[in-house]
């Protein structure tokens, strides 16, 4: 199924990102308990892209996103990065996508690594999608878009000038870099639909709920951390409970607060965590399925 038509009929859209487990973990634990989640079931799971980008790493994304579909009967998305894909390889991981029914795709361009020159064919997320457009129609493209500007890009105002590109070029759905200042994504918001951006935006949410998660996440995102976050942390730190129910409190208000603004779609971020996935959808279930009642069918 092509997701994009989840926006013709939904308010408000709830989606989820895994990566692929590593060699040693039993796929079916994590998606199995991820798909039973009690508030409200994903209306898509996203399976990202390793970031070598290498042959393994495709098929990895691709098995598990076939999983996901075939054996649960969720909607996947699969993440594919083109800093280290030629012509060739897309052809042929659009053709075992095809194969496999796996129709939704984020296109991206990847990091690019200074030990590993990037590949030529694709220079940004916008060649991709074009390519893929013009290989295959039918196919949904997603990509990426960053309410704090991307860490290359000299300004907001020249990141949005470039996504515009990826939109031109078949991109029609946008999930956001993780954030933690909803007026930023709101400033972001507005500058994008000012510049011809008006296709669906998801906000991209990851709960903070251990502290290897503030040492790495929040420093590789470069998320601004508002002060109430950063109080979270102090006081919490050193206290594992108490600094995951603060980090699921602290996301739910933020969903909260985006839902009342009319966000399209909130896609959280799990880390493969089953806990923080259940947590929030318990705590935001009922609100979405409100959210998505018409008025007069209540
Ligand atoms: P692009 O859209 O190509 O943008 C990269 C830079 O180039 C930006 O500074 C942009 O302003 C500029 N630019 C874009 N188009 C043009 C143009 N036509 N001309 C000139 N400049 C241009 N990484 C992974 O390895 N695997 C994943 O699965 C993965 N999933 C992600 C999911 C989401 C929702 C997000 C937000 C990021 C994800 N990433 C992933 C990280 C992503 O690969 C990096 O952020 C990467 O640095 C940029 O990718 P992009 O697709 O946004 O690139």
């Amino acid at each position: 199924m092509n997701i994009s038509n989840l926006f013709n009929h939904k308010k408000t859209i709830f989606s989820l990102e895994i990566f692929p487990p590593k060699k040693d973990t039993s796929y079916n634990t994590i998606y199995n308990t991820l798909l039973k989640l009690r508030g409200i079931p994903a209306d898509f799971i996203s399976v990202t892209y390793g970031a070598g980008g290498s042959q393994a790493q495709r098929e990895k994304t691709i098995e598990i996103a076939s999983l996901i579909l075939a054996t649960y009967h969720t909607e996947p998305v699969a993440h594919l990065t083109c800093v280290n894909l030629d012509r060739q390889e897309a052809q042929d991981t659009l053709e075992k996508l095809k194969a496999n029914q796996v129709q939704n795709i984020m296109v991206l361009r990847g990091d690019i690594s200074p030990d590993v020159p990037p590949k030529e064919d694709f220079r940004h997320a916008s060649d991709l999608a074009a390519f893929i457009k013009q290989y295959d129609e039918s196919f949904n493209l997603l990509g990426a878009c960053y309410p704090e500007c991307h860490y290359q890009c000299e300004s907001l105002e020249k990141d949005i000038e470039n996504l515009k590109i990826k939109i031109d070029n078949g991109v029609g759905h946008l999930i956001t870099q993780l954030f933690f200042d909803n007026d930023k994504f709101y400033k972001f918001w507005d500058m994008a639909e000012r510049a011809g951006i008006h296709v669906p935006i998801e906000a991209g949410i990851m709960p903070i709920t251990n502290i290897r998660q503030i040492e790495r996440t929040v420093a590789l995102s470069g998320a601004s951390v508002p002060a109430k976050l950063s109080r979270i942390f102090s006081r919490y730190g050193d206290n594992p409970k108490a600094l995951f129910d603060a980090g699921i409190y602290y996301a739910t208000e933020q969903i909260m607060d985006l839902i009342d603004h009319d966000v399209r779609g909130i896609h959280l971020y799990t880390m493969n965590n089953v806990e923080t996935a259940g947590r929030i959808s318990d705590a935001i279930g009922n609100i979405l399925e409100a959210e998505n009642t018409p008025k007069n069918a209540e």
